[in-house]
Order: C-alpha cells, then sequence, then structure tokens
C-alpha cells in the first residue's frame, strides 16, 4: 500500500520539513514539503531513502582484521 506522509528530516540539525512516499512500509522517495520549501531539499535529505536500503551499511560495530584495505571485518558488540 502506498501512503505519503509529512515529517521533518533528522539528516541534521536544520530540520527541514519533508514530505515521505513509502510502498509496503519502504521508503521509495523524499522531497522537501511542497507548502514551505516548494519540494526542494538537499542532496543529503533526498538520498535518506538510499541510505536506508544501503546493504553495505554497517549495521553494528565491526574491527577491522588484517591490514588496511584486507576488506575483513570481526563483528563485536
Ligand atoms: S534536508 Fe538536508 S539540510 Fe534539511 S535537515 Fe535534511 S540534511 Fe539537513
Amino acid at each position: 500500500m502506498k501512503k505519503s506522509v509529512y515529517s521533518i528530516c533528522g539528516m541534521c540539525t536544520v530540520r527541514c520539513p519533508i514530505r515521505v512516499e513509502s510502498e509496503n512500509n519502504e521508503v521509495t522517495w523524499i522531497e522537501g514539503n511542497q507548502h514551505i520549501l516548494g519540494g526542494a531539499l538537499c542532496a543529503k535529505g533526498s538520498a535518506g531513502p538510499a541510505l536506508i536500503a544501503d546493504r553495505e551499511r554497517p549495521r553494528q560495530p565491526l574491527i577491522r582484521e588484517g591490514g588496511r584495505g584486507a576488506g575483513r571485518w570481526q563483528k563485536v558488540s
């Protein structure tokens, strides 16, 4: 089910008013509140859906194993 809700961006201290579209509980689009910002939003705020959906985003603390660039990480609590 598609939904559109108004909210506030929390990506920095400015706290811009935003409109968020979602489908099946997944964010699909973020833009500035058209009534206040005319739909405009900075690149960081607009990239919100990518941040949430990024499969390589660290989801817990990691400690590097091996040398720099080895690409090996150990999960820690
Ligand atoms: S849209 Fe950009 S400027 Fe506005 S709160 Fe989000 S990150 Fe900050």
